[in-house]
């Protein structure tokens, strides 16, 4: 089970980079958008990069559940959850690999840092 578990888990690691390269491409990222500086052309272009900042920080986000995830594995407390230490339910690693704590704390935590 924990092999396969590993193996998906890895599969999916490899394809959220592979779409975070494709985003990323860009050579002017780290600071942050600078936005509204300039008018006319400029303004697409950064709308349209601001949809994908939103769209690299999901993916973002995923990863690093994913890489926790495995962190999980690789310590021997995947399954227990991060927060309250409680068992996560079968049911939910199953429909989420990446679940690094239980659905009560998954929703009271979604917004913390
Ligand atoms: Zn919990």
């Amino acid at each position: 089970m924990t092999a396969s578990v590993e193996r998906s888990l890895r599969e999916r690691h490899a394809e959220l980079e592979a779409r975070l390269a494709g985003l990323t491409r860009a050579p002017e990222r780290g600071s942050g958008i600078s936005f509204g500086k300039r008018v006319g052309d400029g303004t697409v272009e950064a709308v349209s990069r601001l949809n994908d900042v939103g769209v690299v920080d999901s993916l973002n986000a995923s990863k690093e559940r994913v890489e926790r995830a495995l962190a999980k594995l690789a310590e021997g407390t995947y399954g227990t959850c991060d927060v309250c230490s409680g068992e996560i339910p079968t049911a939910r690693l199953e429909a989420h690999l990446e679940s690094v704590v239980c659905v009560s704390c998954g929703r009271h935590a979604r917004r913390a840092p």
